[in-house]
């Protein structure tokens, strides 16, 4: 069932594993398909068949195997089909099958969905990973979560914090399509960290609501995130005393504030 319909655009998850939303563009008109972070094959070949769908395209937002793993099945998969299948993916990271290598600022023409997508950089939970934004719908991987974001493994804070704020200055009303559902988790440790926040409380009885009933609470957007989720609200002074509270340190910089509350994550 899809979950988001914008002018022709359909966009419906696939899940995968326990918590991983596979996102599966299609358009009204035709049978094209194009997938974002297949990390499970099966999942979405099961997908294509039940809905007679052609895959066309896959975007490729970082080299985790949760994000990639099923990429060389589906190749295989379209190439006994007969289907042109054309892989993207960024630049900075050895995705092995992309036929497409892209950097900030590259747009891609999806014919047959009739959709452009301008690439950005967003550096940090690895060192390569980039976004894709068409249609004011945002396809970020595991750089923002809902209420939260990615853990930094071979990029640096510095980089995650950029790019979030880089993701932040987005219109309000792009929606965010990220790869996991987390949110649930992630308001438990917002909370912690902004606890006075009325939107903040709010939202986590909505999202409890939705999870109860087991709904995704994906897609979200700019103008939620920037009222709930922590990462994005480091100018914030109950946030800053927050994290000077946990981390007996000075908080100097938006970016400091910004390390104390992804490492406190870490161990939350
Ligand atoms: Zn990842």
């Amino acid at each position: 069932m899809p979950i988001s319909q914008t002018s022709n655009t359909f966009i419906s998850a696939i899940k995968a594993f326990s918590d991983n939303y596979i996102w599966c563009i299609q358009t009204k008109n035709n049978q094209s398909a194009v997938l974002v972070d297949p990390g499970d094959a099966d999942v979405c070949i099961t997908y294509i068949k039940k809905h007679n769908l052609i895959l066309t395209a896959i975007l490729i937002t970082h080299r985790h195997p949760d994000h990639v793993g099923g990429v060389s099945k589906l190749k295989s998969f379209c190439q006994q089909q007969g289907w042109p299948l054309t892989i993207y993916g960024p630049t900075l990271e050895a995705t092995e099958h992309c036929h497409v290598k892209l950097k900030d600022g590259d747009s891609i023409s999806l014919k047959e969905l009739n959709i452009e997508f301008t690439v950005l950089d967003v550096p940090g939970h690895t060192l390569g990973h980039i976004a894709y934004l068409g249609d004011d719908n945002l396809f970020c991987g595991d750089t923002l979560f809902s209420a939260g974001c990615g853990r930094v493994f071979d990029g640096t804070y510095e980089q995650l914090h950029h790019s979030l704020n880089k993701l932040a200055n987005l219109a309000d009303k792009t929606r965010i399509y990220c790869a996991h559902e987390y949110t649930l988790a992630n308001l438990d440790f917002a909370l912690a960290v902004d606890t006075h926040n009325s939107e903040l409380i709010n939202f986590h009885n909505q999202v409890r609501i939705r999870r109860e009933q087991n709904k995704s609470t994906i897609p979200s957007s700019i103008a939620i995130e920037k009222k709930i989720n922590p990462f994005l609200r480091c100018f914030d002074h109950a946030i800053q005393e927050s994290a000077h509270q946990y981390s007996h340190t000075p908080m100097t910089s938006e970016l400091a504030t910004f390390t104390v509350l992804r490492q406190w994550k870490n161990s939350f």
